[in-house]
């Protein structure tokens, strides 16, 4: 979906906006759903989850799984919704 453009930077790993998009997850290719995109993370939330997960990583040798970090959705212009429940963001 993205390539780069005339030494554009290095950002454009953000997929760009278009009407019709693949979803990452099932791959289905449709006019996906749209939604703002949440404000910028709060850094009291960002240290929240960190002190819910990651004291869980590696504890008496035992590795659970860590979900992933909340997302900072304020670097996206809109957020994809697919059918199958999968968000992503473009710009
Ligand atoms: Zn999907």
């Amino acid at each position: 979906m993205t390539t780069p453009r005339n030494g554009m930077r290095a950002a454009s790993t953000i997929e760009r906006f278009t009407a019709w998009a693949m979803c990452p997850r099932c791959k289905s290719v449709d006019c996906h759903s749209i939604r703002p995109p949440k404000p910028a993370l709060d850094p009291d939330d960002v240290a929240e989850w960190e002190a819910d997960h990651v004291t869980m990583h590696g504890w008496n040798g035992f590795i659970r799984h860590i979900p992933p970090k909340p997302l900072d959705e304020s670097v996206f212009e809109v957020i994809r919704i697919c059918k199958c429940g999968k968000e992503w963001g473009q710009a």
